[in-house]
């Protein structure tokens, strides 16, 4: 399930959300699981609730909504807190079982996918410093060879094809 089947299955919550709804895959079931139980409680209790934005911040997942009538909040927030602390330890990812991470981004993933960020984080460190490389050494060849105009036609269409090669490989590791 994804977060757009979540929006197919709860109208009522996630059609034109003020401020904005998205998370990973892993915390879909979550967030199913929640709408689910305030759905069945609001049209018991004959009150609306209104999803104000849901997303992930430091790591956690955050489910905002309007103004609940004062005898229905305790059990509404208890509903959210739960979802939301069961989200610090499911990977957003996957759904695995999960950690918060520190870092740049702050994410709560399973070992196996916070694995694969840093394998991707480093293959494109490593790439960006290949093409650093390659380029040094085109440039290199393009001051030696500036007498031939032939080779030095042929250099420069190597450069544009390298960075197009690059391009490629870093929109599929990105
Ligand atoms: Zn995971």
């Amino acid at each position: 399930m994804r977060f757009t089947d979540l929006e197919k299955k709860y109208p009522q919550f996630l059609t034109d959300v003020q401020c904005g709804a998205d998370c990973g895959r892993g915390w879909v079931p979550i967030l199913d699981n929640l709408m689910g139980t305030l759905d069945v409680l609001q049209r018991k209790e004959g009150f609306t609730i209104t999803v104000a934005q849901i997303k992930e911040k430091f790591g956690g997942l955050r489910f905002y909504i309007g103004a609940v009538p004062t005898e229905h909040y305790e059990t509404v927030y208890t509903f959210i807190d739960e979802a939301e602390q069961l989200a610090y330890v499911t990977c957003e990812d996957c759904g695995e079982p999960g950690k918060t991470r520190q870092g740049g981004w702050i994410r709560t993933l399973c070992d196996e996918c916070e694995n694969r960020l840093q394998q991707r984080k480093k293959t494109a460190d490593g790439l960006c410093e290949s093409e650093r490389d390659i380029n040094a050494i085109i440039k290199k060849l393009m001051d030696e060879e500036k007498e031939d105009p032939m080779l030095y036609k042929s250099l420069i269409e190597l450069k544009k094809k390298i960075k197009e090669i690059y391009e490629v490989h870093s929109m599929v590791g990105g």
